[in-house]
């Protein structure tokens, strides 16, 4: 957890190698453990093309390990698209996908259906018009689909650009669809017609999953939703600097790929000597 100064700055700390033992070593006791991970930033570097994504070979493998785990259940949790997500995380049916910010699941069972009313149809209309002709206007910006939403993506405008035309999209969308559910990410603010928070996909993955503990990694504000919904027997990672409500912190996604690689090796155990 991060320490305030007097002043109420906060001064970011990343854990040391004894926080993260001893959080670990106690959460991979538990019976039945879910692993919920966030996947752009986390364990994929950030790119330009949404869809080359990959995780980092490092992270991958330890994904893999997971899946072979009695008790233990892994799960990606994340603002993408369903398909998008499924896309990118090249992993065996057995994972469980969270997609549009818990709006859409992929359990064993299946793929959710997203709940879409006549006025969400249309409002949806209204806000991909909007959308676009905002994107029309500035260099490098351009416009994501979701189902339930459109995000506005400003990674490749200038700083200055960016920053007007997300201010500009904000005044917009309020004065025009009042009620839209709007999240800030690095580079990209998202507009929805749900209000699904990744916290709702942490409490519906537990209940699934029947969990007695969680970890959870993510390096986004919407992140902090869902490290907000862990209970005192679960562990929440902070990737990057920015102030956090999370246990742990790391600095980025070679550290979550060593992270991965522990929780990992203390699940294994813990299970196998079960097992015998
Ligand atoms: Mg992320």
């Amino acid at each position: 957890m991060d320490r305030r100064t007097k002043a109420g700055q906060v001064v970011v700390q990343y854990s040391s190698p004894q926080q993260i033992e001893a959080a670990v070593d106690a959460l991979v006791a538990v019976p039945t453990l879910l692993i919920a991970l966030d996947f752009d930033g986390t364990l994929a570097p950030e790119v330009d093309e949404p869809l080359d994504a990959r995780a980092l070979p490092s992270a991958h493998v330890q994904l893999l390990r997971m899946l072979e785990l009695t008790d233990t259940r892994l799960a990606l949790i994340s603002g993408r698209a369903l398909d998008s997500l499924e896309h990118v995380a090249h992993l065996p049916g057995h994972a469980l996908f969270g997609g549009s910010h818990g709006l859409e699941y992929r359990l064993d069972d299946g793929d959710s259906e997203l709940p879409m009313s006549e006025k969400n149809a249309a409002e949806l209309l209204k806000l991909d018009a909007l959308a676009h002709e905002l994107a029309d206007t500035t260099e490098g910006a351009w416009v994501e689909l979701k189902p339930a939403g459109r995000a506005l993506h400003v990674r490749l405008s200038s700083p200055d650009d960016a920053q007007r035309l997300m201010a500009t999209a904000v005044a917009r969308a309020e004065a025009e669809l009042p009620g839209l559910t709007v999240r800030f990410g690095k580079n990209v603010v998202e507009f929805s017609i749900h209000s699904a928070t990744k916290g709702d996909a942490i409490e519906r993955l537990r209940n699934y999953v029947g969990a007695d503990a969680i970890f959870f990694a993510g390096d986004d504000t919407t992140d902090e939703d869902a490290i907000a919904a862990l209970g005192p027997n679960d562990v929440g990672v902070r990737v990057g600097d920015a102030p956090s409500g999370a246990q742990l912190r790391v600095a980025g996604t070679a550290e979550i790929a060593e992270l991965l690689k522990l929780v990992t090796d203390r699940r294994e155990a813990v299970v196998s000597t079960r097992a015998s």
